[in-house]
């Protein structure tokens, strides 16, 4: 699929495996257009050696990705997915501020000291009204497009991941998340990994997919790789969603000569593929984190 995958990890994050030299390899053997690695950002304000790297690695990382950048020019470049938590933004700013990166993906995983997502603290959905759970996550993420500190909102509707939905549609909640977002100029990516996580499903949904579109916000495609075989995993069904929400293009992301963030293009999507329907794979971990 001729589209890019902006968000694949590695080894360095202490739950997934392989080089980034390896999920590049497994880029070009995909035929994908770009690869970005997006590994995680060390968490603030505590280093958790399983959810990424530390604070003295993150120079070892940059390095080693701007060399596959060197080698790769135009197909390999600089990201980084960083948590979102209010605490922490001036933190998180000046980790963001003292590398090149191309982009930053921002993901919210934490509501206050909780990690929702995170398999082992999965009894908080027990002690909670998750109506709550969802409006304080997209209040959340709203304030995370306005922050100013991503170029792409990492898994817009990363709450559903263990299959709990609202009791009620969000329409005002969704609706003035789609303002915040359309506001500050941030992309959203189609995450395939829900698709391998107990709730079966692509991030976000496609109602939000339609939102989004509604809005003229960019989309973006990420896999979330944690194991190279995985990257581009399912992106002719992300194409597929993307288009059924009536989106005709998609953005890509252009590095910037000068050492800045990347600059965003708009790129036609590729027709969907005859014979080969839009049929997301079943293999895959189902329960760890993104
Ligand atoms: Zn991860
Ligand atoms: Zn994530």
């Amino acid at each position: 699929m001729r589209l890019p995958d902006y968000h694949t990890h590695s080894a360095r994050c202490g739950h997934a495996s392989g080089t980034p030299a390896e999920y590049v390899k497994a880029a070009r053997v995909a035929g994908l257009l770009a690869i970005g690695v997006a590994d995680h950002l060390p968490l603030l304000p505590e280093p958790d050696p399983e959810l990424s790297m530390e604070a003295c690695e993150l120079g070892d990382y940059v390095g080693e990705v701007l060399e596959l950048k060197a080698a790769f020019p135009g197909f390999v470049l600089l990201g980084v997915e960083a948590d979102y938590r209010p605490e922490t933004v001036s933190e998180a700013r000046s980790l963001l501020e003292s590398q090149p990166f191309d982009y930053v993906i921002g993901s919210v995983h934490h509501l206050g000291d909780w990690g929702f997502d995170d398999p082992r603290q999965m009894e908080g959905y027990s002690s909670r009204k998750i109506d709550d759970v969802w409006v304080d996550y997209f209040e959340l993420v709203g304030e995370a497009a306005e922050s100013g500190l991503f170029t792409i909102l990492g898994h817009l509707d990363l709450v559903k991941k263990f299959g709990y939905r609202p009791t009620r549609v969000l329409n005002t909640e969704l609706d003035r998340l789609m303002e915040r977002i359309s506001r500050a100029g941030v992309a959203i990516e189609i995450n395939t990994a829900g698709l391998h996580k107990p709730v079966k499903e692509a991030y976000p949904s496609a109602a939000i997919l339609l939102r989004l579109r509604g809005a003229d916000i960019p989309i973006t495609f990420g896999s979330d790789a944690h194991r190279p075989e995985e990257v581009g995993r399912d992106f002719a069904h992300a194409a597929g969603l993307a288009r059924a929400a009536g989106y005709d293009s998609f953005a890509t992301l252009e590095p910037d000569a000068a050492g800045g963030r990347a600059g965003v293009r708009q790129t036609q999507l590729p027709a969907a593929e005859t014979g080969r329907p839009d049929e997301p794979g079943r293999a895959g971990n189902a329960a760890g984190r993104p």
